[in-house]
């Protein structure tokens, strides 16, 4: 088998949940819609590796948290409960890819100590010196440093990397600084996993005028067709988020929906499995 054949399936893990107006990723479109988002991490099997794709949160960051009405959901105990239901424990996981550090990412770094692991370089630095703002917004936990530093084999990536097993990472800035795109190959086609850049699917592509939501329900959204992308609250650079967001489309299987699986999407939650 050549090496760029190497076939994956991935699953997504719910591992917490927060509630957020709409508008947090959509400018002003339907200013009065509440959803429930899940916090995703994703499982990506190809029968010799098993890599998990962030760790989720604690359930003792809600309780510091100043950022409004973000109401954050999430707990060691839910990562290890989504992991068992795949007939997993945190020794099973070979790799563990991060697409950012942000604190419902990355909670649970320490429990995956043997696991090689991938950041991005930018991420890592801005992590241990977060700017006034990120601070501000509690991004980054001051606990993720000393959580990562457990880890034996921590690779910093610096820029686009393709692995051997297949996997491809890019390096996507715009919500955070280091934000890491990982490109997953399928038998159905090249998924690509967004992180929170942007972190749903309607963010990609404006003119959505659905969405589904976790429990399979489906609503009505307001489309915009002036622009092609939409942005939010939580991006923090706008022009690094357009070309991240770019170069996302040209490396999925086809520009449309289906391939993207953002990290705060509640389609991908209900969905589950892909590929
Ligand atoms: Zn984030």
């Amino acid at each position: 088998m050549k090496l760029a054949d190497e076939k994956w399936n991935i699953t997504s893990l719910c591992l917490g949940q927060m509630t957020l107006p709409r508008t947090a990723f959509s400018g002003e479109l339907d200013p009065d819609l509440k959803i429930d988002i899940p916090i995703l991490g994703f499982l990506l099997r190809n029968g010799r590796e098993t890599v998990l794709v962030d760790t989720g949160m604690r359930a003792e960051y809600f309780e510091q948290m100043a950022i409004g009405d973000v109401k954050p959901r999430g707990s060691t105990e839910i990562l290890l409960h989504a992991l068992e239901q795949e007939g997993l424990k945190p020794e099973d996981i070979d790799t563990v890819i991060y697409t950012h550090l942000h604190y419902d990412h990355s909670g649970n770094a320490d429990l995956f100590p043997d696991a090689v692991t991938y950041v991005q370089k930018t991420e890592y630095d801005n992590m241990l010196n977060p700017y006034p703002f990120q601070q501000a917004r509690m991004d980054y936990f001051p606990d993720t440093p000393g959580r990562l530093a457990r880890i034996k084999r921590l690779i910093l990536v610096d820029g686009d990397l393709k692995l051997s097993n297949g996997l491809e990472l890019y390096l996507t800035p715009g919500h955070s600084r280091g934000g890491q795109t990982i490109v997953v190959p399928t038998p159905k086609g090249r998924f690509v996993l967004t992180g929170d850049n942007p972190a749903t699917r309607y963010c990609i592509f404006a003119d959505m005028n659905r969405m589904t939501l976790m429990d399979g329900t489906v609503l009505e959204i307001t489309p915009d067709h002036t622009v092609p992308h939409l942005t939010g609250r939580f991006t923090t650079d706008h022009f690094s988020f357009y070309d991240s967001v770019r170069k996302q489309l040209a490396l999925a299987e086809k520009p449309e929906p289906q391939y993207f699986l953002p990290s705060h999407d509640t389609e991908v939650a209900y969905l589950h499995h892909f590929g």
